[in-house]
This record gives C-alpha cells, structure tokens and sequence, in this order.
C-alpha cells in the first residue's frame, strides 16, 4: 500500500492534509447549520472557526508546491508572525466596538477577504504553473467588486457616504460591466498579454464597485450588503481554485452560497428584483413622500402610555435601529417581563431589515435573553395586527412605513412592512421627528391612532419602567 502511495507521488502528510481538510468542511457545514438560530449560533462560530484553525495549521505543516517542497521555515515563521498580529488587532477592534457599530466593522471585514482573493489573483495571474486564467481573472474581478463595494456599503452605513443618484448610473455601471468583460475575454486568448491589461482589469473593477453601490440608497442597503457578501465568498473559492486548496473551495463555496440566499430572501423581503441590484441605481433619490395631507403629531404622556399598556391584553413590540442605538434591549426585555406578570400577551415582531444589519433585532433581543418563541417574523405577525391592543414601535421608522404600501412616488415603494397602523393603539418611542435610513417622512407618526413618546428609547423605556410598577 505504501509503494502504491509513494509511486503515485502521494505522502502520508498529503493524506493528513486532504483528511484535514475533509474534517475542516464539516466542521464548516455544522457550524453554517448551528449558526441559523440566534441559541447556537455562538458554537456555531466556534465549530467553524476550529475547521479554519485545523485546516490553516495542517496547511502550515504539510502543504507542498508544485516542486513537491513544503512551505520554507521562515516563510512559515512570517505567516505565524502576521496571523498573530492580525488576530490581536481583530481581538481589540471586536472586543471595544460598538453593537451598534457591527454593520459597518462587518462591511469592513467583507472588504479585507474580497481584497485578500483579488491579491492572490493578481499575484497568481503572471505565475507560469497556474494554467486557471478564466478562475484567476474572475476571482481578481469580483473580489476587488466586493473590496471597493464594500468599503463604500461601510462608509454609507457609517454615514461617512451619501447616495449619487441619477439614471445615468445605470448606463455607466453597464458601460463598465461590458469593458470589463470585454479585457476579461482578451486576457483569456491572448497568447502574451502585456502585464499593463491586468492592472486596467483591476482598476475598472474597483471603480465598478463604487459606481455599483454609490447609488443605491432608499432602504435597499440590505440586498447590497448580502450581495457583497456572497461575492467575497466567490472570490475566495476562485482563489481555492487557484491553488487547487479543497478547504478554500468549499470555504469560499459555502459562505458564497449562503450568501447569495440570504441575498434572494433580502430580495423578497424588500421586494426588489436581483437584476435591480446587480444593474445598481434602484431605490435611490431619498426624496419626500408624495403630497400628502400631514396630520398633527399627538403625544402621550408616560403615565397614560403606563396605563394603556398595563391593560392591554396584547401588546407588540415593534423593535428598529433606534432600540439598537440606544442600547435599550435589556430595559425593554424588563417592561415585556413586568407587563407578562400582569397577564399582558407581548410579542415582537420582527421586520427582516430592520436595523442595519441581516438578523440584527434577533442579535440585540438575543443578547437581552428574550425567548425566542416571543418573536414573531414579519408574515406571521401581520395578520393579527388588527386584533393587537397597543403596538410600541421603538426606535423605527422605515420598516413601519405606510407609504410603503400606498405611495408609488416614496423611494420604499413596495417594501412589505409591518402593519403596525392596523393596531388599534400606537405608540412610537422615537428622540425627535428625525427621519429613517431612507431618509422620507413617515406618516405613520400623524395618524389618528397614533400617539408618540419622545425620548432616547433607553431613557424612555426606563421611566415607563418605573411608571409601570408604581400602578
Ligand atoms: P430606521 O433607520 O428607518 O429609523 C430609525 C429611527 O430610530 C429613526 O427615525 C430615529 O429617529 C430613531 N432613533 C435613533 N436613535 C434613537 C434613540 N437613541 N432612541 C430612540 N429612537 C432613536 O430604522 P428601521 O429599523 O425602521 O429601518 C431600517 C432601515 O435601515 C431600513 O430602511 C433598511 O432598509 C435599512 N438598512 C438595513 C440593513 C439591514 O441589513 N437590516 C442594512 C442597511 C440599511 P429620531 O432621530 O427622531 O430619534
């Protein structure tokens, strides 16, 4: 058996290798499967990052090239040296930054893999043993796309970038799409292509990237964020490809696929079409909401709101990106508690964009240990809105927005939203009169049944809190 190994050119560190990286993909798929309820989704990360940790140390020991040497002493010494000061720095930035915070730094970590896979394609395109030129070009092309995109989709969430709207976006987007894919087919038959058309490739890709989310805008941020994602995915697979690295493939292969279907969820949860994304320059144009007759705000004062509330038989608790920036989940956690005491049915329901990142009200509500059973998606809330006693709409805007439903001139046209106006009472704990991500006015907030709470979530829930016991 060993002549038969070592005749085919075959060591026993290969096969540990190979096996290494069988072992690593499970552990990625058992991670990638615990990571789908907010309960497990820690070990889940564990599982997955001890397959990334298996897969890079038997990658250190047993890796050859094509020469059938393993990776040099000092080499190995420099990637341990680097690996370590990229985990101290991604320790510290993990550990002191913000919840709410987490969009962008996510945003910021797609950008460093897409640009990561674009490197080793350039690098790899002028190497003669690598025979992969359509595997390569790509893998440089939609990774510098998700780098360049997603350092603009980090600046736009950190409100560093605005939008450039205007149709004429469209047409250079797919002015830019057509001469990339024209170099990429020169590049592929060429038979010495100067070294100059690779870095055009390079730069007209992260141009694109730019060009493709700077104009995106309206509340459609999500679609591009998870589209971003799966990218990076890709481009790390192609990178796979490129040194034949089965742990990279699959690695790349399963955060591209994942990627790519909480892309087509976003998809439908805002009702836009993937090609509307892919083209860019959709949902922009932050414009005002038709004209529209505006009501008057109404307030109501802590302890009438203490009162409604106390007894209501149900109550839903509408959670947006103002309860995550006012860091008000624990505090909001203890009024669904106390008013459960008093026989109060509180739900929350749960709209698939709110906040500024997939999954982030089950993340926050999580961390505030609220049973899971209490929240409610989106489609499975809806229907009872009319029958719901007191619907608290905390700290959102966009995702409770009618105009979603009955204005096709608003920029969130056709974006399912909760039904909180079907409510028979509500409440909106909001600071001000301060607009949403889309940046349009809500009227949601003048309507008859509407009466609004001002205040910092946080202190807000607080002092109701405190009104509530005292009943
Ligand atoms: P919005 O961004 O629409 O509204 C948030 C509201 O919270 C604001 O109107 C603001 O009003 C209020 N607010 C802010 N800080 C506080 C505070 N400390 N206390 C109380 N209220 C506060 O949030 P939604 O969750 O409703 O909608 C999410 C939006 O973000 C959607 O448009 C979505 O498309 C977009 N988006 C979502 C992403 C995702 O993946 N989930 C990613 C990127 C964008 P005021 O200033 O008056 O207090």
């Amino acid at each position: 058996m060993n002549n038969i190994i070592e005749q085919i050119g075959v060591t026993g560190g290969d096969v540990i290798l190979e096996l290494s990286y069988l072992i690593a993909a499970i552990l990625f798929v058992i991670g990638l499967k615990l990571l789908s309820h907010p309960e497990s989704a820690k070990r889940g990360n564990l599982w997955a990052a001890a397959g990334m940790l298996l897969a890079m140390i038997t990658t250190l020991i047993f890796h050859r090239n094509n020469n059938g040497e393993h990776i040099a002493l000092p080499n190995i010494i420099l990637i341990i040296i680097t690996i370590t000061i990229g985990t101290i720095i991604g320790a510290i930035i993990a550990r002191k930054i913000k919840m709410t915070a987490m969009p962008q730094l996510v945003s910021f970590y797609n950008a460093t893999g897409g640009a990561a896979s674009a490197l080793v394609a350039l690098m790899e395109f002028s190497n003669p043993n690598n025979t992969s030129v359509l595997v390569t070009l790509l893998g440089l092309i939609i990774g510098s796309v998700a780098f360049s995109g997603s350092m603009i989709a980090y600046g736009k969430l950190d409100g560093k970038v605005g939008d450039i709207f205007s149709p004429i976006m469209t047409y250079i987007n797919l002015l830019f799409l057509a001469i990339i894919a024209g170099i990429t087919v020169y590049l592929i038959f060429a038979t010495e292509p100067s070294q100059g058309w690779i870095y055009a490739l390079l730069a007209l890709s992260l141009i694109y990237g730019i060009t493709f989310v700077m104009p995106i805008g309206g509340a459609d941020m999500p679609v591009v964020i998870s589209l971003l994602n799966s990218f990076t995915g890709i481009a790390a697979a192609m990178a796979g490809f490129i040194y034949q690295n089965q742990a990279m493939i699959l690695g790349g292969i399963l955060v591209g696929a994942a990627g790519t279907i909480l892309t087509l969820l976003m998809c439908r949860a805002m009702n836009r079409s993937l090609l509307n994304v892919i083209i860019g320059a959709f949902g922009g144009g932050a414009g005002v909401a038709a004209n529209k007759e505006i009501g008057t705000i109404k307030e109501i004062s802590l302890s009438d709101a203490a009162v409604l509330l106390s007894y209501s038989q149900k109550v839903v608790i509408i959670p947006g990106y103002g309860l995550a920036a006012a860091q008000a989940q624990h505090i909001c956690s203890e009024m669904d508690r106390m008013l459960s005491d008093k026989g109060v049915e509180v739900k929350y329901a749960i709209h698939p964009v709110a906040g500024r990142m997939p999954g982030h009200m089950n993340v926050l509500l999580a961390e505030a240990d609220v049973p899971y059973d209490k929240l409610i998606e989106m489609d499975d809330i809806n229907p009872d809105m009319p029958n719901v006693d007191v619907a608290i709409v905390i700290g959102a805007n966009d995702v409770v927005n009618p105009a979603a439903l009955d204005d096709p001139g608003s920029p969130i046209y056709g974006m399912p939203i909760i039904l909180a106006h079907e409510a028979k009472n509500i409440i909106v704990m909001k600071r001000g009169m301060g607009k949403g991500y889309a940046a349009i006015e809500n009227y949601l907030f003048y309507h008859d049944k509407t009466r609004m709470l001002f205040g910092n979530a946080k202190d807000s829930i607080q002092k109701l809190v405190t009104e509530i016991k005292s009943l």
